[in-house]
């Protein structure tokens, strides 16, 4: 299938043609609140006291933040999302999303709920991915250890460590990747905090060897908004034309601004971020571009709700003259958000994806509370989010 350029994100009617009018207004009610920075910081520092405490507010979570960011407690659950989902030709990347829940035996849960996944996924259409967050499956504390231990920087293996926990942490990495290489799904390893990133980087790159040799199935997380990564990416390049594997390249620009500078500035090293939205903005479309024109060599995931660097690396690849659902090239945005860009680029053709998270409601807490700050602290973007829903609300309203 050949591009057309006429892709336009700002119809509507695509965008949430699966959702019920009743849900749009969910959507507004929760867009506003949160749009509140006041409102977002009081719920985001209450919340997880009041669970704790066993206040009884699983119902309000469960009717709000829950159903609008996330596909249900269970696999099965979430199957009623993904199989909506696939009748837009919308594909899902499954995220088991239980974050920062520490010792061994939640690191194998977390573990069996991946595989599960991925046996799942496998049974499905359009379920190409399962996502993995590594401190969900090791120790925060074992990371930020293997990070500061002396080493060769970032992306190439050595052994320095034997220890015990991290052959563990191994080992779940091999049997993920061992059951999605078996299964045909592609695992995304998130990147995190720059203080445990290098030996999540180490172990990315190391399982890209064995398993990336004639397809990709291991793909890395570039964060953009880091002063590092694009020349990272062009070294991971490098090892990967030289070990004769693909690389996997998932680019986001980077959940964990405040967290970094902060810590930065407490410490007092440089900040490993940019100093502007546009020094990120110029290495997250160089990266895409990087990718793109290496698209033999690197499989791209463009995820990111950023209108501008979706409709770039589309024209760039109709440029190019590449299919639009070229195999190396992805979108992905996350569930509940940025439906405009998801539902209308799939409609022209391309291979979009959402991210869906399931797991139980008080282990996603972390990942909600991320999804409430971010769409409390990027600019634009929850006005932008309640514009189009209003959009939408005044069509139907009118088309009675
Ligand atoms: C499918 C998917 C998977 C993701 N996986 C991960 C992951 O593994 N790890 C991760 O960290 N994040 C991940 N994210 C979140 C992502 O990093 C961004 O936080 C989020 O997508 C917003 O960026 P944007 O490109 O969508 O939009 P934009 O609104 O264009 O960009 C906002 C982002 O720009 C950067 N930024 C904003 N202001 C400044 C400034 N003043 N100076 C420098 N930079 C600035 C920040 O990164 C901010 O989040 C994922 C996002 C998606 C859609």
């Amino acid at each position: 299938m050949n591009v057309s350029m006429n892709i336009s994100l700002e119809n509507t009617q695509n965008a949430f043609a699966y959702k019920t009018t009743a849900d749009l207004k969910k959507a507004r009610f929760l867009f506003s609140a949160i749009q509140s920075p006041l409102i977002a910081s009081i719920a985001t520092k209450l919340t997880p006291i009041l669970m704790k405490s066993g206040f009884p507010i699983n119902g309000i979570l469960r009717s709000t933040v829950f159903n609008q960011f996330v596909g249900g407690e269970t696999l099965e659950e979430s199957a009623r999302i993904c199989k909506q989902l696939g009748a837009y030709k919308v594909q899902v990347i499954l995220d088991y999303g239980v974050e920062a829940k520490e010792g061994e035996e939640n690191f194998d849960n977390v573990t069996d709920q991946i595989i599960n996944a991925i046996e799942f996924a496998a049974t499905q259409q359009n379920i190409p991915f399962v996502s993995v967050k590594i401190t969900g499956i090791a120790s925060m504390f074992l990371l930020e250890k293997l990070n500061e231990a002396p080493r060769l920087r970032s992306g190439i293996h050595d052994s320095e460590s034997e220890d015990a926990s991290w052959v563990s942490v191994r080992e779940r990495m091999y049997a993920i990747c061992e059951m999605a290489s078996e299964k045909g799904i592609g695992v995304l390893i998130d990147a995190e905090e720059t203080w445990i990133q290098d030996p999540i980087d180490r172990l990315a790159v190391e399982l890209m060897t064995v398993y990336n040799k004639s397809k990709a199935v291991v793909y890395n997380t570039y964060q953009l908004y880091r002063n590092d990564r694009l020349s990272f990416l062009q070294l991971s390049h490098k090892l990967a034309l030289e070990g004769k594997f693909i690389l996997g390249a998932k680019l986001v620009r980077g959940a964990y601004m405040e967290k970094e500078r902060a810590r930065a500035e407490k410490l007092g090293y440089p900040s490993p971020i940019h100093d502007t939205k546009d020094a990120t903005d110029k290495d997250y479309d160089e990266a895409a571009a990087y990718c793109l024109k290496n698209a033999a060599t690197i499989s791209l995931i463009l995820a990111s709700h950023n209108e501008q660097s979706n409709l770039l690396i589309a024209k760039e690849m109709e440029h190019k003259g590449m299919v639009a659902n070229h195999e190396h090239v992805h979108f992905s945005q996350l569930y509940g958000m940025s439906d405009h860009i998801t539902f209308n680029m799939s409609t022209a053709g391309y291979n979009v994806s959402k991210y869906l998270p399931f797991g139980p409601l008080q282990d996603v807490i972390p990942y909600l509370m991320r999804r409430a700050e971010e769409n409390t602290s990027v600019n634009g973007q929850t006005s932008r989010e309640l514009t189009l829903i209003r959009t939408e609300l005044a069509r139907r309203k009118a088309k009675k």
